[in-house]
């Protein structure tokens, strides 16, 4: 019979903050994939899969418009698209398939760092430098506030130094940039991760399932990130108070040890990292032996 399975497209960042994460996640979820050339297409040798590696401000049209089933992209980025298609009668749909676990970080106003700020109306008059007009527009339209913006692709940060706005509305993770620019952050205006996204065409049966079995195995991949298998020998005295302190691990697996009537050996899959004070919180009950090692991959 003819294959006549259509190959997922997948849009991710060509080269930037996502674009190694996306790497490490398709890795760890079984895709075999040559991505060290910089070919704008990259085709997966073990499945029937494409990856369009682009600009991540193309990536949300891609999806909106169909061209690419699925997508990676800062929810930032994503909003914008959205809110610039809406404001212009444009088709801007599109499904969350999950949030991932990185690109985190915030879309914040920020001014002189000796500047007075008594809440939003301080930027009342002011002009706000920003690669995020409709983001700022919506804010400032919800907060009340009658302010104008200009757009800059880059280099946000030192505009207000060189005289083109008074204050910035940009990304921030850590706010070094800020500092160094002589800025402080004054009011965090959309909180940001990166998300898997699916055009809202519909798939045939066997690339639907596909999208299914990726999904799957993504959720695996994070989870078992988040997750931790803990060994330890435990007083059988102590077993229950041992159990509470273990996040998620409700079932855990009790062995006997030899030559030991009074301990037992007890493994478990928590699902959250183990922190030294819980670990020394298990040895005051008389835990001992206790290794917490990391999870490669989860299923079920
Ligand atoms: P491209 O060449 O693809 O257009 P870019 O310069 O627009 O790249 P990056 O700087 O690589 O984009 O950032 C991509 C995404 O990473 C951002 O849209 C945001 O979602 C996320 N991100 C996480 N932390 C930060 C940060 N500190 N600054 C900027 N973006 C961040
Ligand atoms: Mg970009």
């Amino acid at each position: 019979t003819p294959n006549t399975q259509a190959r997922l497209r997948i849009a991710i960042q060509k080269s930037g903050r996502l674009a190694d994460e996306c790497a490490t996640l398709f890795k760890g979820a079984g895709l075999k994939l040559n991505l060290r050339d910089q070919r704008l297409l990259s085709h997966c040798q073990n499945l029937p899969i494409d990856i369009l590696r682009v600009r991540d401000d193309d990536i949300p049209g891609l999806v909106m418009d169909g061209v690419v089933d699925l997508g990676i992209v800062g929810e930032n980025v994503l909003e914008e698209e959205r809110l610039e298609r809406c404001a212009t009668n444009r088709s801007a749909e599109f499904a969350t398939l999950r949030r991932l676990d990185f690109g985190g970080c915030r879309l914040s106003i920020a001014i002189d760092k000796d500047a007075q700020y008594q809440g939003p109306q301080s930027l009342a008059g002011t002009r706000i430098a920003t690669t995020y007009p409709y983001l700022l527009q919506r804010y400032l339209d919800n907060a009340g506030v009658n302010a104008s913006s200009c757009m800059l692709k880059g280099s946000v940060e030192v505009a207000p130094r060189a005289g083109l706005a008074d204050s910035i509305c940009d990304l921030v993770s850590t706010g070094a940039t800020l500092e160094a620019n002589g800025l402080k952050e004054a009011e965090v205006i959309f909180r940001s991760k990166a998300t898997l996204i699916q055009s809202t065409k519909v798939l045939d049966t066997a690339t639907q399932e596909l999208v299914d079995k990726l999904l799957t195995r993504i959720n695996g991949v994070i989870q078992a990130k988040e997750s931790k298998y803990i060994m330890l020998h435990a007083p059988k005295a102590q077993l229950e108070q041992v159990i509470s302190l273990l996040p998620g691990a409700e079932n855990p697996t009790i062995l006997p040890l030899a030559d030991d009537k009074e301990r037992v050996a007890l493994h478990a899959v928590s699902s959250e990292t183990l922190f030294w004070d819980t670990m020394e919180e298990l040895k005051a009950l008389g835990a001992s032996s206790i290794l917490v090692l990391p999870i490669e991959k989860m299923l079920g």
